[in-house]
């Protein structure tokens, strides 16, 4: 097996206490956990206090990623970020990662399945683009909890169909109701026929193991990196 890697959880909420719980299972070893209230001591994200890091994993909340981000990169060890909402910051991030030559992969949904239904979807926007008589649509679903709608990987599934070259309008809703996990449709419709294409999320370790098998990729790359390029997909 590979030698074990030592990684440093920045956020130990739902997500980092999941990583922490899968870790030994990708070989990785969780050398520290940061919290908001750990993460503001003084030399917390300190290069010097992390000497033998070889991988930082961010799942915390947007504004504190923002604010840990110029200290995050000076740590000499790559980023993973799973982190959601500093997108519109993105130009700003990506510079600083290039300045200080930090190998990243950000993803707004680490699921491997996610990542493939992506690729299917941009699949789909290609052979549906021709075909005006079909109608698209977009549906997603989550539990009560879920604040922004429509959810970051809805998005990048209306752009999965784009970038397949599909230029008619696409109908995107949201549903914010009980417990229901994680679930995308993407649905073409036509006179006599139906397709949906779906994915369901059953529970949030899909994430943390993505974010894990991400962990061991980025080890000894440079640039930017989303999970398409951690699984090899074009
Ligand atoms: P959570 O609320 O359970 O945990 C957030 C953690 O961040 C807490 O431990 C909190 O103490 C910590 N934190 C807050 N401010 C901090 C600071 N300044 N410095 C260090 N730590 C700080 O949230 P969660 O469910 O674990 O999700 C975390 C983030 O990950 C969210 O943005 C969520 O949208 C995102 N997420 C992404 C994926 C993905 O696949 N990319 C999957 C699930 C969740």
């Amino acid at each position: 097996m590979d030698d074990a890697i030592r990684l440093l959880l920045v956020g130990y909420g739902r997500m980092g206490k999941l990583i922490d719980a899968l870790a030994a299972e990708y070989n990785c070893e969780i050398v520290g956990r940061l919290s908001s209230t750990t993460a503001s001591d003084e030399g917390a994200l300190g290069r010097d206090r992390w000497p033998n890091v070889d991988v930082v994993v961010d799942f915390t909340t947007a504004h504190a990623f923002l604010q840990n981000a110029p200290r995050l990169f000076e740590l000499g060890a790559p980023l993973v970020v799973g982190t959601t909402g500093w997108q519109q910051e993105g130009e700003r991030i990506r510079s600083l990662a290039q300045r200080t030559g930090t190998p990243v992969v950000a993803a707004a949904n680490f699921s491997v399945g996610v990542t493939i239904f992506e690729s299917l979807v941009e699949g789909a926007g290609r052979m549906f683009a021709a075909r005006e008589d079909y109608g698209a649509w977009i549906h997603e679903a989550h539990h009560r909890a879920k604040r922004d709608a429509p959810s970051g990987t809805a998005l990048v599934l209306e752009s999965a169909l784009r970038r397949g070259g599909y230029t008619a309008p696409i109908d995107v809703a949201s549903t914010r109701a009980g417990s229901i996990p994680g679930t995308h449709t993407v649905g073409f419709d036509a006179l006599s026929e139906t397709i949906t294409l779906t994915h369901t999320t059953r529970d949030r370790a899909t994430f943390a193991r993505g974010a894990l098998l991400a962990a061991r990729w980025v080890r000894g790359r440079q640039g930017w990196f989303g999970m398409r390029d951690v699984l090899g997909i074009e």
